[in-house]
């Protein structure tokens, strides 16, 4: 399997080259040249997370070995990294939903799924591809990608990680785990600005030929765990198709059956991921796209033009505060046939301008896939405290986004799977404000009642969180951050690479 990039600017590449690569030099990410099928008996059945893992992987990436995938896999997902042997839960809601529990990784977020793998996807990469250089890995978080990068990446052997996320616009306990991260190879910064600024100053030290140049005398190379980085987003694929198999184990469905996903979105890879299964074969009908009150990907469904010039909101659901969604690029380079040369006026055009439109074939073909929507703050809440009310069960403030949607769209016709992005602990304040009139702002109190109300242990991630000494402290301006990857180079990584 090769990979081509959407702005038709590198030459085709296997899977190892991408994910060591992360996004084309000069714009551009990777999607596969075709999408290979997934047969049933790949996935239904009495078959493990790891061993469906291992079928929709050796699938997309060709160029590892067996073996390799098999230590990728069994490094990965186990219980010393998830807390239950499934690697993913499904909870029945009952009305035709079901919630696809993804947050049962080490920081109680989905992007564990994919960031526990990535890590040994991508030192196998460098030894494959002959890359003997150290890598330094830049993330830029609305919080939770953060911390999983982090703890993904922390003591891996050849390579650092600096973390960028927007100062106070994380919840104190998206905070606190990153801040309080050990690890001989990792560094959180706060900038002073919004996600948005954070994701365009790592995109810009990428694109910077003069500190490419520089690090590459030293050895030294940039890459990305974000989602931009294939690495990052083939491992989400692996959990749409484990959660049809068990929907067909508890006979909620028979295979074949089509089911629908709906997804709390704000960069556009889970719900990405869930496309790519769906071109892979799963059967799946709609793919319902849930934004919070930052609602730009809801407005291009609905319009044709995609613009981010527009006030930027800090909600209840911070993970999805996003105007900048860098996914999107691979949906619109499938939904617009592929046209390298379309993708690059419209990326150029927001570039240059804030927006884009997409002509009347793309906009006709996104909608026979997606439905989009939106849902406010107080429906966040609403919405919580009636899943709680009805079926005992307690929402995070991101799945409660997508539960929302869901219930104003109506019954459906199919089983629809409600991907859960976070545990309700994670965000507790919010969470438990919308269970009880509350009196207390302290995350740490708000864990425990929401232990109390809700009977579930407290997620193993938060649970001594409070206790662990802070040990990154930096706090920086947007146009401060290329100094301090350098400086932070200088000061560690240079040493290791004399
Ligand atoms: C990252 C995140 C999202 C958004 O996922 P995308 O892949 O960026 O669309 C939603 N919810 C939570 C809890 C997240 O951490």
């Amino acid at each position: 399997m090769n990979y081509t990039s959407t702005r038709g600017n590198h030459p085709l590449l296997n899977s190892a080259q991408v994910i060591n690569l992360g996004l084309a030099p000069g714009g551009g990410l990777f999607v596969p040249e075709s999408y290979p099928y997934c047969a049933p008996e790949r996935y239904i059945g009495e078959l493990s997370y790891q061993q469906i893992a291992r079928s929709v992987l050796e699938l997309l990436l060709t160029d590892y070995s067996p073996a390799e995938l098999q230590q990728c896999i069994a490094a990965a997902y186990n219980l010393s990294t998830f807390d239950t042997p499934a690697v993913v839960e499904m909870v029945t809601l009952g009305n035709g939903r079901s919630v696809l529990e993804l947050w049962h990784g080490p920081t109680a977020a989905f992007k564990d799924v994919a960031l526990q793998i990535m890590p040994h996807l991508l030192a196998n990469a460098k030894k494959k591809t002959g890359n003997t250089q150290h890598t330094v890995i830049l993330v830029a978080t609305s919080g939770d990608t953060g911390k999983a990068a982090l703890e993904g990446f922390c003591d891996a052997p050849g390579i650092s990680i600096i973390v960028f996320y927007p100062h106070g616009g994380v919840s104190e306990m998206q905070r606190l785990q990153m801040v309080t991260t050990g690890g001989s190879n990792t560094d959180v910064v706060a900038v002073r600005g919004n996600f948005d600024d954070c994701q365009t100053g790592v995109k810009k030290l990428f694109a910077d030929e003069e500190l490419r140049w520089k690090l590459m005398g030293r050895s030294i190379e940039l890459s990305s765990a974000n989602s931009i980085n294939w690495g990052r987003l083939c491992p989400q694929i692996v959990y749409y198709f484990a959660a049809y198999a068990d929907l067909v184990r508890q006979g909620t469905i028979a295979s074949g059956d089509r089911i629908d996903f709906a997804v709390p979105t704000g960069n556009f890879g889970n719900i990405l991921a869930a496309y790519y299964a769906k071109r892979m074969g799963l059967p799946v009908g709609k793919l319902i796209c849930a934004s919070n009150k930052n609602r730009v990907l809801a407005d291009f469904f609905e319009t044709g033009t995609y613009n981010r010039e527009r006030e930027f909101h800090r909600t209840n659901a911070p993970s999805m505060d996003i105007l900048i969604s860098s996914n999107l690029e691979r949906f619109l380079f499938e939904m617009c046939g592929r046209d390298h040369e379309k993708i690059t006026g419209w990326y150029r055009d927001l570039a240059e301008t804030g927006t884009f439109t997409v002509d009347d074939a793309t906009r006709a073909a996104i909608r026979t896939e997606i439905t989009g929507g939106w849902v406010d703050e107080d429906e966040v809440l609403a919405t919580i405290k009636k899943v709680y009310t009805e079926k005992g069960y307690v929402l995070d403030t991101h799945t409660s986004v997508a539960v929302a949607l869901v219930e104003s769209l109506g019954p459906g016709t199919a089983t629809t799977v409600i991907a859960s992005t976070a545990s309700p602990y994670k965000f507790s304040v919010d969470v438990l404000g919308a269970l009880e009139d509350t009196v207390s702002k302290d995350e740490f109190v708000c864990v425990d009642r929401i232990a109390e109300i809700s009977g579930k242990p407290v997620h193993r991630a938060l649970s001594d969180l409070g206790a662990r000494p802070v040990r990154h402290n930096a706090v920086i301006d947007i146009d401060a951050m290329k100094e301090h990857v350098i400086q932070y180079i200088e000061k560690n990584v240079f040493s290791i690479t004399k």
